[in-house]
């Protein structure tokens, strides 16, 4: 048998969903704290492509938001991590499968995810309900020690524990369980036109959110229409629980421009253009590196095989010793 990778405290995973053109929140929120945690950490990140199927989708938009996405997480800064497209690591489809042969429909229904988004829905894919067999094979196959996560997803990596426990109880140790830990605080960006809802790239109504490649022109019309409130006195430029457009423009301000850069806006309209030149400044060196990669597709290509020959070298045993321990 091949030895398995040892878990190392240092490996993060994160796979992103190309469903959708990548905004402003994945990239305060997830792409740069990823970039700048790169010199200690054994970063693996994917384009999640098979999650893409578990609704309703166009090959064509499919395969251009892949490159879109590939071509972004470089152009973030990504080049000393691991990168890769799901559905070339075939131990993810496979493991998935060997998961979904331990896990229950009972299981599989009290996800919330699937409640939401398929129950009660007449054209829902079997592979939306059986997804979380999926997530949990793409983090096993890596083995890390432990998998930072919020809210939202913590379900899916308790699943994830309790499938890998049962697994290696009724056939022999093979997955490394992954402790739940908490995610090191980063910016959480809401919608600008509805900012009780995070600002989210598969959204149908795209006027509340900043896309990493709009253009000046474009952040600035999104933003000079974000919701504010209608009091305006002098203190209204200010956080607070009853104030969320506001308080969501300052949290994009501070986490664009740094902590004080918020101090003595005067008016709901100084708060957009500074909003607005901040933006469009983090966004700048993202944007150039986007278009000279864009030009070079065989370059990211290349970032790209390397990674997932990575990858398949690093899942290859953990989904060979699985399928010998369950008799394959
Ligand atoms: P998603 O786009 O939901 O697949 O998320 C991909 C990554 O981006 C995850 O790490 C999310 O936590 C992060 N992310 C997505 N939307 C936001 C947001 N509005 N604010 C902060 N982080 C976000």
């Amino acid at each position: 048998m091949t030895l398995l990778d040892h878990p190392t405290s240092t490996r993060t995973l994160s796979l992103l969903k190309p469903t959708g053109h990548l905004t402003l929140g994945n990239y305060l929120g997830a792409l740069r704290p990823m970039a700048l945690a790169q010199p200690d950490t054994d970063g693996i990140y994917g384009v999640a492509d098979l999650h893409a199927l578990t609704v309703p989708h166009d090959p064509g938009r499919l395969r251009g938001l892949v490159r879109e996405t590939m071509t972004l997480l470089l152009a973030a800064g990504l080049h000393d991590s691991t990168l890769f497209v799901q559905s070339r690591v075939p131990a993810h489809a496979e493991l998935a499968y060997l998961l979904e042969c331990t896990a229950t429909t009972g299981e599989l229904n009290r996800m919330i995810q699937f409640k939401e988004k398929g129950r009660g829905r007449s054209s829902t894919r079997c592979s939306l309900f059986t997804y979380p067999a999926l997530m949990a094979a793409d983090i096993l196959l890596y083995r890390p020690a432990a998998v930072p996560v919020g809210d939202d997803q913590r379900q899916h990596l308790e699943l994830t524990r309790d499938l890998a426990m049962r697994f290696n109880r009724d056939y022999g140790p093979v997955f490394v369980v992954p402790e739940i830990a908490t995610p090191p605080v980063a910016a959480r960006v809401m919608d600008l036109a509805d900012p009780t809802r995070k600002m989210g790239k598969s959204h149908d109504d795209g006027s509340g959110i900043v896309y990493l490649l709009d253009p000046p022109d474009v952040v600035r019309r999104k933003v000079q229409r974000a919701v504010t409130d209608s009091d305006t006195g002098v203190s209204a430029v200010r956080r607070s629980p009853e104030k969320p457009g506001v308080t969501n423009l300052l949290e994009i301000l501070e986490a664009c421009a740094g902590p004080g850069a918020a101090a003595g806006l005067p008016t709901y309209g100084a708060l957009k253009s500074a909003v607005t030149d901040a933006v469009v400044a983090t966004l700048e060196p993202v944007q150039r590196r986007h278009a000279e990669l864009a030009g070079d597709p065989g370059f990211v290509d290349e970032v790209y095989a390397r990674g997932a020959a990575r990858c398949r070298d690093l899942t290859e045993p953990v989904v060979a010793a699985a399928r010998g321990a369950m008799g394959l």
